[in-house]
């Protein structure tokens, strides 16, 4: 037995998913304390009585209390590490920096299989090939076994191995299979289906001819190429089809050469089959996928084969930028500006910032890609932290950018939401053969229903904001807290009949432009429609088959897709971000606008984009119109400065809410006062609040929040630790829930 005076004592630090900041000791069992035990593995241990898997963080531990105190450890799940020291110091600058336990982040980046103690394993199964002989036999020759010489001329019409499961769905059994291999003319591989006949190390890197570039790309490739291996971090700028994609693809093409592998993180993948496979059509090397519409399954696979270095390429969304990679030389963050790469609750991080940490950490490079960079990455480039690469034309057979009309609807009477003018303007594309796209950034029917004799609208009892009139199925529905009402056939206050519905969302477009446009389709792109299976690969369909037809939806038709036949850009209410309690309203507005009007005339025609507004002589706007979303960015950077706020601060949000408000405000303000001696010695951190959120009230709860800025990242850190330790300490801290937002992307 060991004692307390070996110098190698058999304690290990496990991290655990629990909401603690720190790790567990726990000693190791006499059956284990020969055994390897890696960094990074997984072990079952015993947590308040029941079984956890955590993993291991450190071995031979000095444990705070007497080993003898100490539970024994009860299982050791993987023979090897699977959180390499990369990962784990990883984990624990996002712990440091999000100030939350590295147990819950450690187990963020495992796989939900992995988490609930699945075996590490890739999955293989079972191929068969013909063999040397097996190719060299006619089948002829087999005539008393049919079954078998029919089996063998489908393997010799293969070079690569085929999947047993294949060959069973032909009819052909494994007995039959098992007969070939005992005759030496067929024999099995074990692989991973994701893997088919790509496995396989000699293979080239290309499977197509790229490109030639044009003067910008090569520029930016070159430059990029040239510092492999180190940690620079690379706005690539360019508008929607200037080339950037190409500009990653030849890129990686240079990593992959290298037996290196490559992360590329996009916002959205469900959407954007097209970008996905241009990566599988230019790589032999396995290019695998990463997203929500995965099964638990399939990303434990894709995150196995990046581990083991055998995906050559990984493309996700938001959740990938933390697997691990055997190999990892580049990152690219394409769309680096889109608010999806933030995580909204639990561990809030930002991919793209992320990205960056791991770069430095690995030494490789990042590459942000945008035709609309944020803020945030456009001062870091002005500061020559980033590299600033610029592609100035669309490439290849792309024409002139389109030409955006602010269309003035001042004093206007508009038809559910939509100018006469304009609608006439549609139908002269539409009649030219060309296709429509209708922009409304709100689902539903209508923001809210109203009784025209008593000015009852329907508010949602939850929350200080309007149900939404959905047609499809009909329901008031609150898109803040999701509670769902039937649609009243009177007032519920006067009782009167005639309930009117306000504004438009999606569906009033839809049924509006249908009205108007009896002859030609008119399709719907909202949420609502797109989690109807299949429908977006129909829709996609009859957009490539080019004839003209409208598209409404929200700017989930803005993200990543290629309409060749779009000729006509409408933007229904581009003059939300003027209104926006966010500071980040307007930088949203301009960058959505511009992505918007980089769907218009990608291909052999040039498009035109017509934008309804209430300001058509506001300088923003005006600087959009003529595609000068450089100089929009410098203005919105400007007014940041005076303010203070970031890129020019560092900002973090406490978030804190209650079922009564007077809970909140009085916890709030107790936190801030004590913290007020610790915090007027930090120099230069501010400290606001309480202040009421965006939207006090929400699903029946009182939403309050600090803010704290600060122009360097220490001192806030200082100042939200000692927030933290006292909410902590804080004698109300269960009746109110609070989180810690660092470089918060919202402010709701
Ligand atoms: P982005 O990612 O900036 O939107 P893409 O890389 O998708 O731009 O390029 C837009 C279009 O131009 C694509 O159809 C692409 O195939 C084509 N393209 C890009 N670079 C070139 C080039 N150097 N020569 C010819 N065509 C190109
Ligand atoms: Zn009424
Ligand atoms: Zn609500």
């Amino acid at each position: 037995m060991p004692s307390l005076f070996d110098d190698e004592l058999p304690v290990i630090r496990v991290a655990l998913p629990v909401p603690l900041t720190r790790c567990f000791d726990y000693v190791l069992p006499p059956n284990l304390q020969n055994a390897y035990l890696p960094l990074g593995a997984r072990v079952r241990v015993p947590y308040r009585n029941k079984a956890m898997i955590g993993v291991v963080m450190e071995r031979q531990v000095t444990p705070d209390v007497p080993v003898e105190k100490l539970k024994p450890l009860s299982e050791l799940i993987d023979d090897a590490s699977l959180l390499d020291d990369h990962q784990r110091a990883l984990a624990q600058w996002l712990a440091r920096y999000c100030h939350g336990p590295v147990g819950e982040v450690i187990s963020m980046m495992l796989p939900t299989l992995l988490r609930q103690g699945a075996a590490a394993h890739i999955q293989e199964e079972t191929y068969w090939l013909a063999t040397q002989s097996g190719r060299a036999l006619d089948p002829e020759k087999m005539s008393r076994a049919p079954k078998q010489a029919e089996l063998l001329r489908a393997l010799q019409k293969h070079q690569q191995p085929v999947a047993a499961t294949m060959l069973r769905s032909l009819g052909f059994t494994s007995a039959q299979m098992a007969a070939l291999e005992d005759k030496g003319l067929a024999e099995r591989y074990q692989q991973s289906r994701h893997l088919e006949g790509r496995d396989d190390d000699a293979r080239p890197v290309l499977a197509e001819i790229p490109l030639q570039l044009n003067d910008d790309q090569k520029t930016a490739v070159t430059e990029i190429t040239d510092r492999l291996g180190q940690p620079d971090v690379f706005l690539l700028e360019g508008i929607t089809g200037s080339g950037k994609t190409e500009v990653y693809l030849q890129i990686i093409e240079a990593v992959l050469k290298q037996g290196r592998q490559v992360l590329v993180l996009v916002p959205e993948i469900g959407l954007a089959p097209q970008t996905v496979n241009r990566f599988k059509k230019r790589f032999s090397v396995p290019v695998m996928t990463l997203h929500s519409g995965l099964n638990d399954k399939e990303r434990l696979d894709a995150w196995l084969l990046a581990r083991d270095g055998r995906a050559g390429v990984l493309i996700g969304t938001r959740s990938a930028a933390v697997t691990p990679f055997k190999d990892l030389a580049l990152i690219v963050v394409d769309e680096e500006h889109d608010a999806s790469y933030k995580q909204g609750d639990g561990i809030r991080y930002s991919a793209r910032d992320l990205a960056v940490v791991r770069g430095k950490m690995l030494s490789c490079p990042v590459v942000l890609g945008s035709a609309t960079p944020s803020l945030e990455t456009l001062h870091n480039a002005t500061e020559k932290r980033y590299h600033w690469l610029k592609l100035t034309q669309r490439a290849g057979a792309s024409v002139q950018l389109p030409d955006i009309y602010l269309h003035d609807i001042q004093n206007k009477k508009l038809t559910n939401g939509i100018d006469g003018g304009l609608l006439q303007v549609m139908r002269t594309h539409l009649q030219q053969g060309g296709q429509v796209l209708a922009f409304i950034n709100r689902r539903g029917f209508a923001p809210a229903l109203m009784c025209h004799d008593c000015g009852w609208v329907s508010d949602c009892p939850y929350c200080d904001a309007r149900m939404t009139l959905h047609r499809e199925p009909p329901r008031l529905h609150c898109h803040h807290c999701d509670s769902v009402g039937p649609i009243p056939h009177q007032c519920p206050k006067c009782f009167a009949s005639e309930l009117k519905p306000v504004g438009s969302g999606t569906e009033r477009m839809e049924e509006t432009l249908e009205n108007a446009f009896k002859d030609w389709p008119v399709f719907r792109v909202d949420r609502d429609t797109v989690s109807r299976k299949g429908m977006m690969e129909k829709l996609l369909e009859t957009i490539h088959k080019e004839e003209p037809c409208v598209l409404v939806g929200t700017q989930m038709l803005a993200k990543g897709h290629h309409f060749p036949a779009v000729t006509l850009v409408v933007v229904l209410d581009a003059d939300g971000g003027f209104y926006s309690s966010d500071f980040r309203g307007l930088e949203r507005m301009g960058q959505l606008l511009t992505q918007v009007a980089g769907r218009a005339g990608r291909e052999s025609r040039k498009g035109k984009v017509v934008v309804q507004t209430h300001r058509p002589d506001d300088p923003l706007l005006k600087l959009l119109a003529q595609h000068d979303y450089s100089q929009f960015s410098r203005c919105l950077l400007e007014e940041r400065k005076e303010a203070l706020l970031p890129p020019y601060s560092f900002m973090a949000i406490i978030r804190a809410e209650a079922n009564q408000s007077d809970l909140v405000i009085n916890f709030l303000t107790e936190v801030v006062q004590a913290a007020e001696p610790v915090i007027a010695q930090i120099e230069g951190l501010e400290v606001n609040g309480p202040l009421p959120s965006p939207m006090e009230r929400r699903f029946g709860r009182y939403h309050m929040q600090i803010w704290l800025l600060c122009d360097r990242r220490a001192p806030l850190h200082q100042g939200i630790a000692c927030l933290l330790d006292l909410i902590n300490r804080h004698p109300m801290n269960r009746k109110v829930r609070w989180s810690l937002d660092v470089d918060p992307q919202e402010l709701i």
